[in-house]
């Protein structure tokens, strides 16, 4: 069988030692990490992300705020909104929750965020900082995929990545970050030519392309490593639904280990905000890095 990396319980584990952290951080500075959380419209399933963000700030010490805008916002409310945040010496993180509604171009919001609150790391100077291999706020899913990763391998050196999905905030940058680890990688997308054969060679997969069960058993060779990034709701055959990957799980067992959907990838991308908004927040007063 395969063993089963556990997200939860890694996630749980980061988010007491941020907890830890963010005591020392009140000692010494007098002031909590804070994480502003930016919402427009009313999307039902982002309604639920946010929900999930602010709760896991309450359990880690993290106190955050929230901002709504009605779906109606118009691109330069929300951007002197932005402002006001990044003016404010109390908020060291900013999150703006995607997908915005139509009409306000993401891109345009997410570079007006100040690169040093940018606890989602999609912020240009952060994107080029992680393609130069330096030090920045790194996107969060993909740091929570090497944290994953880091709890099954020692050495990453000379083996062979397979990343299937290249968006901007899943498969290029987890791409770069097993590149900057001495990975060989190939990232594959929708076009990709004999995918299976490309997959079967691969010590690593990091499936995300949310593409339910894409990864089948016989493309993945024994003892690989599987990420199963892929959030997808299927029916469950009875009038309901439930939530699977992009790998099918269920014809794993000759791989060495896999995460499991859900309770793998997603809890540590939250946690990993978290950890970045500690960071953000240590930076910005001038604090060491936590050991
Ligand atoms: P996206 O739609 O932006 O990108 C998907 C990528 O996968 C594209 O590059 C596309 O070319 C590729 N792709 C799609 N179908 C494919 C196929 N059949 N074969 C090969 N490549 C294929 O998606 P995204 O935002 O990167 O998210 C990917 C998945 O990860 C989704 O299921 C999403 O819900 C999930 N996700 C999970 C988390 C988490 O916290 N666990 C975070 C972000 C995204």
């Amino acid at each position: 069988m395969a063993d089963i990396i556990d997200g939860k319980a890694m996630a749980s584990r980061l988010a007491d030692r941020l907890a830890d952290e963010a005591r020392r951080f009140h000692i010494a500075t007098g002031r909590q990490p804070t994480l502003a959380v930016v919402l427009v419209g009313d999307d039902p399933a982002s309604m639920i992300y946010v929900r999930r963000k602010i709760a896991a700030c309450g359990k880690a010490g993290i106190r955050s705020t929230d901002h709504r805008l009605a779906a109606t916002a118009s691109q330069e409310e929300l951007i002197a909104l932005v402002d006001r945040l990044n003016a404010d010496p109390a908020v060291h993180g900013i999150l703006v929750q995607l997908p915005l509604p139509p009409g306000i171009r993401a891109n345009a919001v997410l570079d007006r965020i100040d690169p040093a609150k940018d606890v989602d790391g999609f912020h240009p100077v952060n994107v080029g900082r992680l393609s130069l291999g330096s030090e920045g706020l790194l996107p969060c899913t993909p740091m929570g995929c090497m944290m994953l990763l880091d709890s099954v391998i020692d050495d990453f050196r000379g083996l062979k990545a397979v990343v299937i999905g290249k968006s901007n905030i899943v498969g290029k940058p987890v791409a770069l970050l097993l590149l900057e680890r001495e990975c060989t990688v190939t990232i594959t997308h929708i076009l990709t030519r004999n995918l299976p054969d490309l997959v079967r060679a691969a010590d690593i997969v990091v499936a995300a392309a949310g593409a339910p069960g894409l990864v089948r058993g016989d493309w993945v060779r024994p003892g690989a490593i599987l990420i199963d990034v892929g959030i997808n709701r299927v029916a469950d055959g009875e009038g309901g639904h439930r939530i699977v990957g992009d790998c099918a799980a269920a014809e794993m067992d000759h791989a060495a280990a896999i995460t499991p959907v859900p309770g793998g990838v997603g809890p540590m991308t939250i946690a990993c905000l978290l950890a970045n908004t500690m960071r953000a927040a240590r930076q910005q007063l001038g604090l060491a890095a936590a050991g």
